[in-house]
């Protein structure tokens, strides 16, 4: 679990605002609070749940946090419905759900029933609310997922267990559905003193750089994604085919190993042919822990693009406009709650416009910089772990006294 101390953010945040989230958090000082997820590792809800859970605890909620055991089959299940829930057309069969609530009883002995609140995130551990007894606990259900084009019937099964929580939160208001319970909406955050986010030495990204054979002279564009179709990686050479006409760049494409995802593979060979062995497009396949790679070469961009076609929030954009960069986003999901047109960074529909903003900020250092300067004071002020800290303790405040018209936080 991280180290890091919410002094440590006083640099990035200011005091006063550092103080406050410590005020707030003495309100619900000596509360407990358990963390429900299916993995202790990879994947973004792990990686904030390590972060979060040490700053909850330095501002005095007694926070705990577990892990479901499930069995492949289980695992996938919850697959199969991560993917409906996100729009595909799968067939959710009455057996499937069956393993799932099976493998969450299995999880009961998890529960505890004494803690002051139970967050489950996600549905697989969403069927744990089962075992909710008649006393003081709050549940909540987290869900980092995008729902507005969730399959109809497997989400009316779901909604049946979101109901039984005192609230659900999501990233969005567009993820909210129509509920029975009180929604809130949560942007995630990125944590700006972690590997992926510090401050790097130049020497680092120079040699980040070399490491990969990248010309530090020339300018970069980067997208960093998994190989996967709805961020587009096919439609971001396109762009810097055209680009190539009037600028002589290069293309970073750097996204994860792609070996356990039979279509990851097939998007990064696809990938490698429509580059045709252009020595300007660099394709990295890099590991999971590829942190300080990912962090140097978002520093040493000179644009950042993320051209998905669908996107849940889009954390890399978060990350990219933190490293002060000019981003160029389609205008999907959670991009566009983060990229404010002509302010932030561009949102574009087509290649043609992504190719149209590419060209205008690489002929146009001043406003790339502009956007990239708003850019990160945007993100300072909403996309944040410790904001993220702050409206957590808010929504366990409201929670904690659902009887009260008006909380105090004077
Ligand atoms: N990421 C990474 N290695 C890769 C590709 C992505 O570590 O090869 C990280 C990236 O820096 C970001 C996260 O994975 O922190 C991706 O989050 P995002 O919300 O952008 O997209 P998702 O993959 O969850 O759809």
């Amino acid at each position: 679990m991280s180290k890091r101390k919410l002094n440590d953010y006083i640099k990035i945040l200011g005091r006063e605002e550092i103080k406050e989230i410590k005020k707030f958090g003495d309100y619900l000082s000596g509360c407990s609070i358990q963390h429900i997820n299916s993995t202790r590792v990879g994947g973004g809800v792990a990686e904030i749940l390590e972060n979060l859970i040490p700053l909850m605890r330095e501002v005095g909620l007694s926070a705990k946090w577990s892990v479901l055991e499930g069995t492949q089959e289980f695992y996938n299940v919850t697959k199969a419905f991560h993917n409906a829930l996100h729009g595909q057309d799968i067939e959710i069969t009455p057996e499937m759900f069956d393993i799932y609530i099976e493998n969450n009883k299995r999880n009961y002995k998890l529960i505890d029933n004494d803690e002051d609140f139970i967050v489950l995130h996600d549905p697989q551990p969403l069927s744990l609310i089962e075992k909710r007894k008649k006393n003081k606990t709050k549940w909540v259900w987290r869900c980092h997922i995008d729902l507005s084009e969730a399959d109809i019937r497997l989400w009316g099964m779901l909604r049946m267990y979101v109901e039984k929580a005192d609230g659900a939160v999501f990233h969005l208001p567009e993820y909210a559905k129509g509920l029975y319970i009180d929604q809130y909406i949560i942007p995630p955050a990125i944590d700006p003193l972690s590997d992926k986010n510090r401050e790097l030495p130049d020497e680092v990204i120079n040699e980040t750089i070399e490491k990969f054979n990248i010309d530090k002279n020339r300018p970069i564009i980067l997208q960093v994604s998994r190989f996967d179709r709805l961020k587009d990686p096919v439609g971001v050479i396109e762009v810097f085919k055209i680009v190539k006409r009037w600028h002589n760049c290069q293309l970073v494409l750097a996204g994860g190993a792609a070996s356990d995802d039979p279509e990851g593979e097939k998007v990064l060979n696809e990938v490698r042919e429509r580059s045709e062995g252009d020595p300007d497009i660099h394709i990295l396949n890099l590991p999971p822990d590829s942190h300080i790679e990912i962090n140097a070469l978002q520093r040493a961009a000179t644009i950042v693009l993320q051209k998905s076609v669908r996107e849940g929030f889009g954390l890399v954009v978060t990350e990219a406009m933190w490293k002060g960069k000019p981003v160029i986003g389609g205008a999907v999901g959670g991009i566009q709650r983060q990229i404010i047109h002509g302010e932030t960074g561009f949102l574009t529909q087509t290649i043609e416009g992504t190719a149209f903003r590419v060209r205008q900020l690489l002929g146009n250092p001043g406003l790339a910089n502009r956007l990239g300067r708003q850019g990160k004071e945007y993100v300072r002020s909403n996309f944040l772990l410790p904001t993220y800290l702050k409206n957590w303790i808010l929504l366990l405040l409201s929670l904690k006294h659902p009887e009260r018209g008006i909380i105090n936080l004077g």
